[in-house]
């Protein structure tokens, strides 16, 4: 049986982190802009229905089992956005810039007590058979309007996790560090043992 797996992003940094989080499985992670399968319309409502719909055309496309993250920031004060529209937030999709922008405007008049927010993930693995499997990792913090830090993508320079528990932004994280503590890694450490089962069989 092939040993590749299909990422169901083209996101750089999220296919890296991908990559980290399932390294130590002897597969090979391919993208699927790599095999040329083009993006589905991520029309779902929830982060588990978009996360479904990328895996499902990575097999449809290839006949290979695939992983798909689907992710965004909720913040409380804003009543849930942007949630599952958070790469496109400021209107043009993976505008990092322009999207955090956004959200330290938006957030102006919210004090920091308000700020609290967290990242949602939702990984889901559906194998070559169409056997389909979805999880949710979530990662709680808050928005800062103080970019820090180099690493990692999107809203990472302007959020807080309680988790690193010393007010270093995501950004300031190692990408170990943030994969041990990331909405991102919980969902895949949650659906790593479905995934080694599909590789074993
Ligand atoms: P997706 O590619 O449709 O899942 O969009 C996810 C969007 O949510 C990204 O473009 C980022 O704006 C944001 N996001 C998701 N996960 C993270 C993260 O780990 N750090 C920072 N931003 C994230």
């Amino acid at each position: 049986m092939s040993r590749r797996l299909v990422a169901a992003t083209a996101n750089r940094k999220k296919l890296d982190e991908i990559r980290a989080l399932i390294g130590h499985l002897d597969v090979e992670v391919v993208a699927m802009t790599e095999l040329g399968v083009p993006s589905p319309v991520e029309d779902g409502d929830t982060f588990e229905a978009n996360a479904l719909i990328k895996a499902r055309a990575c097999v449809a496309a290839t006949g290979l089992p695939a992983v798909a993250d689907d992710s965004g920031l909720e913040v409380d004060a804003l009543g849930g956005a942007p949630g599952v529209h958070s790469a496109r937030y400021a209107g043009v999709h993976g505008d990092d810039a322009a999207n955090n922008a956004k959200l330290v405007a938006v957030l102006r008049d919210v004090p920091a007590e308000r700020r609290t927010a967290r990242f949602v993930a939702a990984v889901a693995f559906v194998a070559a058979d169409g056997t389909e499997h979805v999880v949710r990792g979530t990662m709680e913090g808050r928005v800062v309007d103080e970019p820090a830090g180099e690493h990692g993508f999107g809203y990472d320079p302007h959020f807080v996790s309680e988790a690193a528990g010393d007010g270093r932004t995501n950004a300031q994280l190692s990408p170990d560090e943030k994969n041990r503590l990331s909405h991102r890694g919980a969902a895949f450490r949650a659906l790593l043992p479905r995934i080694e089962a599909a590789f074993r069989d």
